[in-house]
């Protein structure tokens, strides 16, 4: 009752507002029908050295709604985090993203192919976290130390201290880790320095226009400058033609992500790509 007092408030004073807030709550309910429907699965998309050889792959969430179709995870996840929903699924793309790698460890050809996961910083910071990956590895027998956890700046948003503690615990299970998004969000020179990082992931942001916009070819080229002489790998995202490729490449940019290589993929379609990729 009260809940609807508020909506007409709402709606009486912004009736965007409202229509925003409707949707939200509609793609919260068919969130919960989606989980116990199995309605997510994951789409796989390569990631290559400085020769273009897949070395990984990201796991990017997909949800294939019965009526809207394959729906991206920037129409769901902001929801799903609002709403807490993000922890159970959450642990489901991880899980599903341990099988894979202990699926592909088992052959010669993909037993070196790492997996990313894309953790949110809810997830992160649930105190489950920890137990939770631990429990996956020992479910699915995956090797820990192909999979990499792709974290965005705004985990900086809590305590700097308790992240760190929190990483340093996951990589005592073998496990490496990736900042997302770099410089689009929180953090700041002081806290990269402090964070145990393998990988710097450049925004697509800062990749797209790189060969007509001198300030985002000397961001890139910064941000490949800094991660190394932090010794951290750094990979650019949004990598979609060859020339993008090639003014990375003479930028010393040795990691790469894109529709150029490839877009992300069920796991079919990734399986016959790679069989066609030597990696
Ligand atoms: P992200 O982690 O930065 O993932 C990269 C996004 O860029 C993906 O969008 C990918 O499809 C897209 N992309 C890849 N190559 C290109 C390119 O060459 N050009 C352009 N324009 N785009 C490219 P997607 O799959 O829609 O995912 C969007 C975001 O949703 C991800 O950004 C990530 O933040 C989030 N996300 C995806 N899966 C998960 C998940 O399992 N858990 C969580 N917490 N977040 C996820
Ligand atoms: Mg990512
Ligand atoms: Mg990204
Ligand atoms: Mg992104």
């Amino acid at each position: 009752q009260a809940k609807e007092a508020g909506r007409n408030t709402v709606r009486f004073f912004d009736p965007q507002m409202q229509e925003k807030i409707n949707a939200h709550a509609q793609v919260e309910q068919d969130l919960y029908r989606a989980l116990e429907r199995r309605e997510f699965s994951l789409f796989y998309q390569p990631q290559v050295d400085a020769y273009g050889r897949c070395i990984g792959v990201e796991a990017l969430l997909r949800w294939q709604h019965p009526q809207q179709g394959l729906i991206p995870p920037g129409r769901f996840i902001p929801v799903a985090e609002a709403t807490g929903q993000i922890l159970e699924i959450g642990r489901q793309v991880f899980l599903q993203a341990c099988r894979q790698q202990a699926a592909w460890q088992a052959s010669t050809n993909t037993a070196q192919l790492e997996i990313a996961v894309n953790v949110s910083a809810r997830q992160f910071h649930a105190s489950a976290f920890v137990d939770q990956v631990q429990q996956c590895l020992q479910e699915t027998g995956a090797n820990p130390e192909r999979i990499l956890i792709e974290l965005t700046e705004s985990i900086l948003l809590k305590d700097i201290n308790e992240v760190i503690g929190k990483i340093r615990a996951l990589q005592a299970l073998g496990l490496q880790f990736s900042l997302d998004d770099f410089g689009t969000g929180y953090s700041s020179l002081a806290y990269l320095k402090r964070l145990p990082l393998a990988q710097l992931k450049i925004d697509q942001s800062f990749v797209r226009d790189i060969l007509t916009d001198r300030n985002d070819r000397a961001i890139c080229r910064s941000i490949i400058a800094l991660g190394q002489s932090m010794g951290l790998r750094v990979l650019a995202e949004g990598v979609e033609t060859q020339a993008h490729w090639q003014l990375l490449r003479s930028d010393g940019c040795e990691e790469a992500q894109g529709y150029w290589f490839a877009k992300p993929l069920p796991l079919a379609e990734l399986e016959r790509w790679l069989a066609q990729h030597a990696f």
